[in-house]
């Protein structure tokens, strides 16, 4: 079904963090270069999560939420790359220059308005990836635009901020953080909600990332930027989705999130239809170990001879609704089982709309009915195993969520899967999250600071459009569709890092447009193929191991299957000398000789044939020509 997303009032707004490549961190003087040794002896801390409390002594609500969970910090402190401001054992250093400057240039790029004084705030953050219990953020700019073919985006704010701490993993319930990139200058250029299709989102978003790449003063790589979205339909929630690392992703993630919240709506009007009331969705939750005592479900049976119990809950006239689909490969069940383990920490949920199941049989399941006297017919129960505290939190939040479906769409902020589809990540913090950083002074805004960043203002696309033909020799045509393409940004990367005489920045930028575009309209999902594949398949051509017709087939599978190491492909297609070609046209001519002597004429393209199918993107198809066009000269005279 074709979505008419004006219909449906789509709005969109980005919010996107590009790091800036400046000699130090913001607010100290270490550098802005990620740790990249080993993390075996680097220093470890631990800490509790801190809750900041705002000014007027209000607790986020966010901030409750994660106090709830508990959770032990373990930070990792790589030497030379933190200092004692990190890890808030000194006050913050001044703003760095370098920093404001370079962002003011790029304000004045968004004919933003710049601000006369500099505030440095202190944002609440609420998961531990800042030390203090919040993050330093500064707004440098308000309004600007970003002009795109479907309507002018508005710019709303230009921040400066700090950098959160480098998630690196977990342990035992405790999460471990690098504080190598806590600090680093970033920029946050936030629009207004005008965004009004999944396409347009992808342009307006490749634009700004254009625009920041052309200062030159911008970090480069995987992690260096991020986009947030916050995303809405008529009758829907705002739902904030953080975090997308690939530009490609985000049509998908719209289109996705508007489905998402189009199928919430229609099981939000199913309830109300069956007549389900808030008071129906109690909050009991249950031991029903007995029933499972001698079940053959594995997964149970190890969990219950390890000391845990198995739990349950009711959901009353429910049943069928757990198995409805809200984005591809996700249920309603799947959003009830990021809640059990978001709050719970358990590993899943089970719920009988997918039983008999996971080994637990029919008769379990009728047994489960009865031991709760609830309706088959009508009801759906939710269990999970673990410790009961464990599950107590986990079902509770169940209950809280399924109660959360008869008004709709609940406010979250989600966090976006690899496919772009999202999960939930949390509830959405409430308002009062910012005050003022006291330990530094506001910086005023002189024309000497503006004057200083008039070097650092990005260039008009126009004029890049200009460049591309004059310095590049690009077509038009080409120039036009590259700076439009996802991967125009990374263009400058390649031809700068790959280019020479085979490799020319022409071929660079027809294999970033048209050959990329062609597979698309073939229905390859190109989305998936990530720059640091074109980079290792490039670099694998210019190394003369593979043929142009190779890179473009290597890609395509790739993108049909990116789970496959793309070292595979890349051996697949390998590149063939003459030698080989000649080893297998022979073959092809011997074991096919008194065919190809019977119908001599029609030699050439039978065998031609033939060592294509062989040697297809492995090797030029002329080469191959000319080799068969010598070997069957021979024909029929041995
Ligand atoms: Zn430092």
């Amino acid at each position: 079904m074709e979505i008419n997303y004006e219909e449906l009032g789509l709005r969109v707004g980005l919010e996107i963090h590009q790091q800036l490549d400046t000699a130090s961190k913001l607010f100290c003087s270490c550098p802005t270069k990620l740790f990249e040794g080993s993390e075996e002896g680097v220093t470890r801390i631990e800490r509790y999560l801190r809750i900041a409390k705002s000014e007027t002594g209000e607790i986020d609500p966010a901030a409750i939420y994660e106090y709830m969970k508990g959770r032990k910090i373990i930070y990792l402190v790589p030497r030379g790359h933190v200092c004692s401001v990190e890890l808030d054992e000194e006050p913050p250093h001044e703003l760095n220059r370098e920093a404001l400057t370079v962002a003011i240039g790029i304000a004045l790029g968004f004919k933003s308005k710049i601000v006369d004084e500099v505030h440095v705030m202190r944002k609440i953050v609420v998961d531990g990836s800042n030390t203090t219990g919040f993050q330093r953020t500064a707004i440098i700019a308000l309004g600007g635009e970003v002009l795109d073919d479907e309507g002018v985006v508005r710019i709303q704010t230009i921040c400066l901020e700090e950098d959160a701490a480098r998630k690196v993993g977990e342990v035992d319930g405790a999460v471990v953080y690098n504080l190598d990139r806590l600090g680093i200058p970033l920029i946050e250029i936030s629009t207004a909600p005008d965004i009004r299709s999944p396409e347009q989102a992808l342009r307006v978003a490749s634009k700004i990332g254009i625009m920041l790449r052309l200062t030159g003063k911008v970090k480069r790589g995987l992690g260096t930027i991020r986009q947030d979205l916050n995303i809405s339909i008529k009758g829907g929630t705002k739902i904030e989705i953080k975090g997308v690392q690939r530009l490609e992703l985000l049509p998908k993630i719209v289109e996705y999130e508007v489905m998402r919240q189009l199928k919430l709506l229609e099981i939000r009007d199913e309830l109300i239809k069956r007549g389900v009331r808030k008071e129906d969705i109690t909050s009991n939750i249950y031991d029903v170990t007995e029933v499972f005592r001698d079940t053959k479900s594995k997964l149970i049976r190890d969990k219950l001879r390890a000391g845990c119990k198995v739990y349950a809950c009711v959901l009353k006239k429910f049943k069928g609704l757990l198995k409805v689909e809200v984005q591809p490969g996700r249920r309603f069940g799947t959003e009830l089982a990021d809640y059990a383990r978001e709050w719970g920490g358990v590993s899943g949920i089970i719920h009988t709309d997918e039983l008999p199941g996971y080994g637990i049989s029919d008769a379990e399941v009728h047994n489960l009915f009865k031991f709760l006297n609830v309706d088959e017919g009508e009801d759906v129960i939710v269990i999970t195993v673990g410790t009961e505290d464990r599950c107590t939190r986990a079902l509770k939040a169940v209950i809280d969520r399924a109660r959360d479906a008869l008004s709709g769409i609940p406010k979250e902020t989600r966090v976006a899967n690899e496919d772009g589809t999202t999960r939930y990540m949390r509830p959405q913090p409430g308002a009062a999250r910012m005050y003022p950083e006291t330990d530094i002074p506001p910086i005023t805004i002189d024309s000497r600071i503006i004057n200083e960043a008039l070097k650092y203002v990005p260039k008009d696309p126009n004029t890049v459009y200009e460049e591309l033909i004059s310095k590049y020799s690009l077509s038009p045509e080409i120039s036009k569709q590259l700076i439009r393409s996802p991967y125009f940004i990374y263009f400058y990367d390649l031809v700068r890092e790959l280019s020479d005489e085979e490799l020319t920045p022409q071929y660079i930028a027809s294999l970033l447009t048209i050959h990329l575009r062609s597979l698309k309209s073939e229905g390859v999902p190109t989305e998936n193929i990530s720059i640091e594949v074109i980079k290792d398949v490039l670099n694998t051509l210019k190394r003369g191991e593979i043929s142009k017709d190779g890179v473009i087939q290597i890609l395509k599978e790739y993108a049909l299957d990116p789970k496959k190491p793309i070292e595979e492909l890349i051996k697949k297609y390998s590149k063939v000398d003459v030698n080989e070609v000649i080893k297998i046209v022979s073959k092809i001519i011997e074991s096919n000789r008194e065919e190809l002597i019977k119908r001599k004429d029609k030699a050439f393209n039978i065998v031609m044939g033939l060592a294509m199918k062989e040697l297809r993107y492995r090797v030029d198809g002329r080469i191959v020509a000319d080799v068969v066009r010598n070997l069957i000269r021979d024909l029929g005279q041995g």
